[in-house]
């Protein structure tokens, strides 16, 4: 059974709620970028939001949707990274108690990052599945509220909001490229955009390595895929095989996937920093990786989102002096 898409009142009540805590990001233009396509090409600095990705947009519409009793109680999470972050964050401005759980296996740079952001980091044995066994105590025994990172109304919503925000700044986009990995983000933009019956392309971009919509897609439902090591890291991970929202949405609502390479992220990421000035992390990447590999045919001007910049400074450095980093013989 298919639930209802999310529509554009839900992401314009989204926006309402969430104003006072996430930032309406800006909107670069690339001259390089621009010259490469033959069309203007528009950057999306969303690797500037408050804790350093778009996540915090629909995690701070789901904890303040929450019943004042919920409130009480508080929310959990299991994702070490950018839904870690943002989830950690809002519930903080919020007040709310909240708890991300992680196993011991998890590096101390992540627990840093999270607890940076007020939450408190509960250790619990050493498999993703252990941790994932003291959200579900926490839920059934001290009435917490677990809020996934994509597959949820309130998150595809308020990701929707960055759709919303982008169509007033570039009026005249052709083109939108869209990070992919659960498809919270590229639902809830394509949601903005086609209530707004713009005669928009919406462009999902994977890494190859490990991309579970576009494997799911081609599948004609959700199927498991392997997570492999990867630059992007922050698009790794299934759908769920049980996905309620993105799955349908992604599929009914998004024109095209592109998947990208290992050594187009690092150029991508290089380029973004030698002649942009920004400092992304490989997953707010891929949208250029596509424009530079010309892989992006658009008859008007294109948005391209930097979904994120949480990447690991010295991984940058690396990859911003020319070195090959080659992350693919690491665990994922
Ligand atoms: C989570 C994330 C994505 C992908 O978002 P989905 O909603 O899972 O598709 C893209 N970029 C960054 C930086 C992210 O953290």
């Amino acid at each position: 059974m298919t639930r209802t898409f999310v529509d554009l009142n839900e992401i314009e009540r989204a926006r309402a709620a969430i104003a006072a805590t996430v930032r309406m990001t800006a909107v670069n233009v690339s001259p390089s970028l621009s010259d490469l396509s033959g069309v203007p090409v528009h950057l999306k600095l969303e690797h500037t939001q408050l804790t350093g990705s778009f996540k915090l947009r629909g995690a701070t519409n789901a904890v303040l949707s929450l019943s004042d009793a919920e409130k009480r109680r508080g929310v959990v999470g299991v994702s070490t990274g950018n839904h870690g972050r943002g989830l950690a964050y809002a519930a903080k401005a919020a007040g709310v108690k909240c708890i991300i759980c992680m196993s011991r296996l998890v590096p101390q740079a992540k627990i840093d990052g999270i607890k940076a952001q007020g939450a408190e980091v509960r250790i619990v044995g050493s498999s993703q599945d252990e941790a994932q066994g003291e959200v579900d105590r926490l839920v059934s025994e001290e009435g917490m509220t677990m809020i996934p990172p994509f597959d949820h109304r309130k998150i595809i919503a308020g990701q929707g909001t960055l759709g919303l925000e982008l169509i007033e700044q570039v009026p005249g986009v052709a083109t939108v490229l869209v990070p992919l990995s659960g498809g919270g983000l590229i639902s809830g933009v394509a949601a903005a955009l086609r209530a707004r019956r713009l005669a928009v392309r919406i462009v999902g971009i994977s890494m190859e390595r490990g991309a579970a919509m576009h494997a799911c897609l081609q599948a004609g439902k959700p199927v498991f895929v392997e997570e492999l090591a990867t630059l992007a890291d922050s698009l790794g991970g299934g759908i769920g095989l049980e996905n309620q929202l993105t799955f349908a949405m992604t599929r009914d609502l998004v024109d095209d996937v592109i998947l990208v390479s290992e050594a187009e992220i690092a150029a991508a990421i290089r380029h973004v920093y030698w002649q942009e000035r920004q400092i992304i992390e490989g997953s707010g990447a891929v949208g250029v990786a596509a424009l530079l590999a010309q892989r992006v045919e658009s008859a008007g001007p294109i948005v391209t989102i930097l979904s994120g910049g949480n990447i690991d400074m010295q991984q940058h450095h690396r990859i911003i002096s020319g070195e090959d980093v080659d992350v693919t013989q690491e665990a994922a």
